[in-house]
């Protein structure tokens, strides 16, 4: 307050006094707040590499430093990046070694944890800290938390429990056992350890034949949750499937078909729209005609001899498919009727076959899309594989990632069928099998995760280990089919041509 009262006086006084003000000013002004050497660095000076359980407190120290040395009374700001937690004080002083002292209370958001402290513009120092594995389990909680199917299919996402402590972090490594609470339905996969989320998933679940509330409860340690899933009937079959034969077929021939036709229209339920096509195709590829209307699916059927001297059964393809879906509006199978039967196998069995390559197995844009190369990305059918015995492949070694490491089932990359190694005498391998080929629950439920509605209690009974490969004969594992062996045009709801 002194300069300033000399100041105001003197100016009233004289002009001649200015020089002698403003120096009284710079020197008042020094007086006031002491000109401290810019800061240059903060830096951690101790409590690197930490670790402790969520909740729990450990101690950080910054050291500011300026041109001479750790600078005293520097302001420094603290606060989280990452994991939670709190950390005090937010802002404080260097101490006269420069330094200041932080307590850091560990979240429960991230394993890695991080703070900064801040002391300026460009000034800067982060320290990071891990949260060990956290306390006794506390919480079990089931999610998602709305499970839903058809009786007798799986359900519609895998059921899952997250395991916490009672500072709400993660717990890994701990055992959970899923049973059943209600319903007839089937499990695999029902002990697991949580993953560093805490999470364990029941490997497959597939609801039983009653319609209502079903229910898991799953148990860690002396906590249990209960799953609820909500069962329904599946809806009345719509799929039309119409059968045109290129030639007069015999009794046996015609029955075989007609079968195999039911076969799907019994399994498959959805109701694909109307088209009527607009565009003129290439009848050597694709006989239909303009004004054509097809509800749902059109099948050209040719018999004859394929490709004897490569043991070729059958053919299937797509010539017309549904632009956006994918899925087939126009499609033709050959089958060499006169060696099926001659070898012994079952006509019905390769027409089914070929019927299922039609509708999308193998081929399409909803097979291309969860095809990994190896493996069927679809988590219906995941479970329905787990549940037929699928196990994840050896060579995995703990190791997630691929496909087939996290348990979907396997597909021959060079043939876009089920892997015949495992699958054996499946009816999608692609190794025609004399004997029963079970149009199993994988392939159903395949159907179902390529965007069909299905009626899984209508496939086969199968279980991987009673179908080997090796129970087929060798000198009929030479017989195989062709899948898409033209590409298809895509066709919009107006009937014409997409580009
Ligand atoms: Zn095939």
């Amino acid at each position: 307050m002194k300069w300033r009262y000399l100041g105001t006086s003197r100016i009233r006084s004289s002009l001649i006094t200015v020089p002698v003000l403003v120096l009284q000013f710079l020197t008042a002004c020094s007086e006031q707040t002491a000109p401290s050497d810019p800061l240059t660095s903060i830096q951690v000076w101790g409590g690197i590499g930490q670790s402790a359980r969520a909740g729990e407190t450990i101690t950080a120290v910054f050291v500011v430093r300026n041109r001479t040395g750790p600078a005293a009374g520097a302001s420094v700001g603290i606060s989280i990046v990452s994991g939670g937690g709190q950390v005090r004080p937010a802002q404080g002083l260097t101490n006269t070694d420069g330094r200041i002292e932080v307590q850091w209370t560990l979240g429960t958001e991230a394993r890695s944890q991080r703070v900064k402290a801040t002391a300026g513009p460009g000034l800067v120092a982060t320290l990071d800290a891990t949260v060990l594995n956290g306390g006794p389990p506390w919480s079990l909680t089931g999610f998602p938390s709305r499970l839903s199917g058809f009786r007798g299919s799986v359900v519609d996402s895998p059921a899952a429990v997250r395991l916490l402590d009672a500072t709400g972090f993660p717990v890994e490594g701990e055992s959970v056992t899923f049973s059943l609470a209600s319903g007839d339905g089937t499990l695999a996969g029902t002990t697991t350890l949580t993953d560093s989320n805490g999470v364990a998933r029941l490997g497959a679940w597939r609801l039983g034949l009653g319609v209502g509330t079903q229910s898991v409860i799953a148990t860690a340690g002396s906590l249990t949750t209960t799953l609820d899933a909500t069962v329904t009937a599946p809806p009345l079959p719509q799929l039309n499937i119409e059968i045109r034969s290129y030639s007069v077929p015999s009794w046996e021939v015609s029955n075989a078909v007609s079968a195999a036709k039911a076969r799907w229209e019994t399994i498959v339920l959805s109701d694909l729209p109307d088209v009527t096509v607009q565009s003129k195709l290439d009848p050597s590829s694709c006989p239909v005609n303009v004004g054509e209307s097809i509800d749902d699916v059109l099948v050209i059927v040719w018999f004859g001899a394929i490709d004897r001297e490569s043991w070729v059964l059958g053919e299937a393809n797509v010539c017309l498919a549904r632009a956006g879906s994918g899925f087939p509006l126009v499609g033709w199978i050959r089958v060499d009727a006169e060696a099926i039967l001659k070898w012994g196998f079952e006509l019905e069995e390769v027409i089914e076959h070929e019927l299922g390559h039609v509708l999308g197995l193998g081929l399409g844009t909803q097979w291309a899309i969860r095809d990994a190369g190896d493996s069927f990305m679809g988590d219906a059918a995941r479970q329905a594989y787990r549940l037929a015995g699928g196990t994840y492949p050896a060579t995995c070694g703990g190791w997630v990632g691929t496909g087939l490491c996290m348990g979907y089932p396997p597909v021959d990359p060079w043939s876009e069928h089920w892997d015949e190694t495992v699958f054996g005498r499946e009816l999608m391998s692609q190794v025609a099998s004399i004997g029963p080929e079970p149009l199993s629950a994988v392939t159903v439920a395949a159907f179902r995760d390529m965007g069909y509605v299905v009626d899984e209690t209508r496939a086969s009974p199968f279980h991987l280990s009673s179908f080997l490969a090796a129970l087929t004969p060798a000198e009929h594992g030479r017989f195989v089919d062709r899948v898409q062996v033209l590409p298809p045009l895509y066709v919009g709801a107006d009937g014409r041509i997409v580009p």
